[in-house]
């Protein structure tokens, strides 16, 4: 726990584990109720500091605070990977996107501005004025374990360059990572007050925080689930939900079938396929199909698992035993759908093997659900028609890809496919930090990427002067 410039040490801890061997990485404070009282009144008072702060300086801090983090690289992608059992090579690119992520943020901060409006919409006016953005007060950041540094960063970073004050709730897999970067942001020069993290379950800390009546905005990372109970008892207050997803890549027969297996492999196995973002569906022109499942199913054989800290290591483990049975139901559940098992289908210790299902039918568990695990289904199309009504059957709409050189097709697809991202010749799990980025429908509310998150973190304030006085 961290709050008021400080890590707190307390009676009541929870002991944080490597996923990888149950190793305990560190044992810190778990908040309470009191905690949260004192988490507000220390965010009211940051508040009160940051939206005088000008601009210039917020992005100062911001900026420093990404080169104190460019200075410990290698130490905050330690403890990215030992908290959440990504590869040393994730943790590594997930640390220098999170840098990145705060340089972009200190730009959105220097870039926000209203503009003037117009009153002589009727007739002459003797008024002029102009709206600002200004700052909402409290943002509350809930973050999930996948990504506990960068997606941490996604929401702080345009929270606090608006002039916000920050209470952030990380996932209690992963807080290690989001201590971290509020001490770097308080040793950069942020107001003490200006941030404070709660660590404890999202059930009780979490929701205290949500039905908060100080707190004015939520900025929530994780499941559809979770993010449904968040909007259902959040009140008055502004909402972004990034949410999940199982993306879908349309690959056509005109593809490049080489080039597009070595993409699925990392759009559907990084991070053991716990990202929002990973390829959880294929569908294959019906004709290469036998092809395509060769060439892939050699690239994911080629995959590497063991110990994350090792630079030979391509796939780490699942983050606890409920997303190892999970991914073991779901594959149970695809094959008494007529699902065949190409590759893997089950857990071997803390790792779930890499796996290709092949023809389950669309109303599989694997198909519909987020798997949120290193599995990808490969089915097939006959047309595009066919490919794009089935990649929108989903309740889901964060990202979508397909492959072909038709210019027709492609744009066909970008134009009905319902979700916030389409992806042409690339998979969906692409993603750079400064793109718009969020879902449709199941996949959420609002977009990321700071010069988007930041419209979504002020409110504009409108100012008139009446010049006949
Ligand atoms: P999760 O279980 O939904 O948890 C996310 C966060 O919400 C955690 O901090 C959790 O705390 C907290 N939480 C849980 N219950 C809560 C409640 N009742 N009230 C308030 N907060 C609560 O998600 P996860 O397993 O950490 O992450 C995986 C999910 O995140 C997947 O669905 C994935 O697709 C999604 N995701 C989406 C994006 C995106 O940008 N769209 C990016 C990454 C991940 P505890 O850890 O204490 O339970």
């Amino acid at each position: 726990m961290f709050l008021r410039g400080q890590r707190i040490e307390k009676k009541v801890t929870v002991s944080i584990k490597n996923p990888y061997n149950h190793h305990i990485v560190e044992t810190i404070a778990q908040s309470d109720e009191n905690d949260i009282a004192h988490a507000i009144e220390s965010a009211q008072n940051g508040f009160s500091l940051l939206r005088k702060m000008p601009a210039g300086e917020r992005a100062t801090i911001l900026q420093r605070t990404a080169q104190i983090m460019q200075d410990k690289k290698e130490d905050f992608a330690r403890t990215i990977s030992l908290e959440s059992g990504k590869t040393i090579r994730e943790a590594r690119g997930e640390t220098q996107r999170a840098i990145e992520t705060m340089k972009l943020s200190a730009a959105a901060a220097m870039d926000l501005h209203g503009e003037t409006v117009r009153f002589d919409l009727y007739g002459h006016s003797t008024k002029i004025g102009f709206y600002e953005r200004v700052p909402l007060g409290i943002v509350c950041a809930i973050t999930p374990f996948n990504f506990p540094l960068n997606l941490s960063c996604h929401k702080i970073g345009p929270a606090i360059a608006a002039g916000n004050a920050v209470i952030h709730k990380p996932a209690s897999a992963t807080p290690l990572s989001g201590i971290m970067l509020a001490e770097t942001l308080v040793s950069a020069g942020l107001p003490p007050d200006g941030i404070s993290v709660l660590v404890g379950p999202g059930k009780t800390i979490g929701m205290a925080l949500v039905q908060h009546k100080a707190i004015r905005k939520i900025s929530f990372t994780g499941s559809l689930e979770v993010g449904q109970l968040i909007t259902r008892n959040a009140g008055m207050k502004r909402i972004t939900m990034e949410l999940g997803s199982n993306s879908a890549v349309v690959v056509c027969n005109d593809a490049p079938l080489q080039h597009v297996a070595r993409k699925v492999k990392i759009g559907g196995y990084a991070l053991a396929g716990q990202v929002c973002i990973s390829i959880q569906r294929v569908y294959v022109e019906q004709d290469i199909a036998d092809e395509f499942l060769r060439e892939l199913s050699l690239e994911v054989g080629s995959i590497k698992i063991g110990d994350p800290l090792k630079d030979t290591t391509d796939m780490g483990p699942m983050i606890d035993t409920g997303a190892l049975d999970k991914a073991a139901a779901f594959c149970e559940d695809a094959k008494e759908h007529r699902g065949i098992i190409i590759l893997g289908g089950r857990k071997e210790e803390t790792f779930f093997l890499p796996t290709i299902i092949h023809k389950s039918t669309e109303d599989a568990l694997v198909v519909k659900e987020e798997a949120f695990a290193p599995i990808v289904v490969v089915n097939t199309f006959t047309t595009i028609e066919d490919a794009i009504e089935k990649v929108n059957n989903t309740k889901y709409g964060l990202q979508a890809g397909i492959f072909t050189s038709d210019i027709t097709k492609a744009l066909m697809y970008a134009q009905t496919i319902d979700a916030g991202g389409v992806l042409i010749n690339e998979i969906p799990t692409f993603r750079v930090d400064n793109m718009p980025y969020g879902g449709t429908k199941g996949s959420g509310l609002g977009r990321e990427g700071p010069k988007f998150a930041i419209q979504e973190m002020t409110e504009e304030k409108l100012v008139v002067f009446d010049r006949t006085i």
